[in-house]
């Protein structure tokens, strides 16, 4: 796995060719976004986008949402998925916000993982981008990215986390995970588009799949098996060296 000093070095790289990596969900306080990140769990951004304004026009905070009827809420989430569970999970997490943090979104880590439905990745979201106390949250694109990169070896999103953390200033931790996560969606996808990236020359997966005279690139942790798409890594290390 890469040091510290390196993996400060790649993540700096990609900030470059993602200067604008930020959270896509829409939010405006703390508790929105606490919100939005419990509605994304199997759901794309944009469709939370979509029913956190109805949601929030008719419940805007914890005292709200907490005791409103679950048809009421289910019906305005329906379109997330997993509808009763994730209205079940923001009526639960909103009335303990109210009978413990006095209808406010706690602003540790500690204190949010106890909240129902509310996991380390929503916590860490929501303490980075709304909270403005460092965070890394890792989902699958920081798992699969990190692995291929060589900045983590885990398969454990906790472990990864600790990994990253640990080699990142904390300025730099919310910043890192969603340029991890954009360069997840847009670039390293399963089938990564490497003719694109940044950070070739950095990348554990990327150099093994170079190497002549090797078959396959290696597996990455967390990752099936696949080689980048496009030219293959090892006919674009040749074509350099015939340059
Ligand atoms: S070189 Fe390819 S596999 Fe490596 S990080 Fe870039 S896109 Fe992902």
């Amino acid at each position: 796995m890469k040091s510290a000093a390196a993996t400060h070095s790649v993540i700096e790289a990609l900030t470059h060719q993602h200067p604008n990596a930020d959270t896509e969900l829409h939010y405006r306080n703390a508790f929105e976004l606490l919100v939005a990140t419990m509605l994304s769990a199997q759901s794309t951004d944009a469709g939370v986008n979509k029913v956190t304004p109805s949601l929030l026009a008719k419940f805007p905070d914890a005292r709200a949402l907490a005791v409103a009827p679950a048809a009421e809420v289910e019906a305005l989430i329906h379109a997330t998925g997993f509808f009763r569970q994730k209205a079940k999970s923001l009526t639960g997490m909103s009335r303990a916000l109210v009978e413990r943090h006095g209808g406010e979104v706690p602003r540790t880590m500690e204190a949010l993982v106890k909240l129902p439905g509310v996991g380390r990745k929503t916590a860490n979201v929501v303490l980075g981008h709304a909270l403005g106390v460092p965070g890394l949250p890792v989902d699958r694109h920081v798992l699969r990215v990190s692995h291929r990169l060589g900045i983590a070896d885990s398969d454990d999103p906790e472990r990864v986390e600790q990994q990253l953390t640990g080699a990142l200033p904390p300025g730099l931790w919310t910043r890192a995970s969603d340029t991890l996560i954009l360069h997840g969606r847009r670039v390293c996808k399963p089938e990564p588009l490497c003719e694109e990236c940044a950070v070739t020359d950095a990348c554990e997966f990327y150099v093994e799949a170079s190497r002549e005279g090797k078959p396959d690139p290696p597996p990455s942790a967390g990752t099936k098996r696949r080689k980048p798409a496009g030219a293959s890594p090892r006919k674009k290390a040749l074509a350099r060296r015939r340059r």
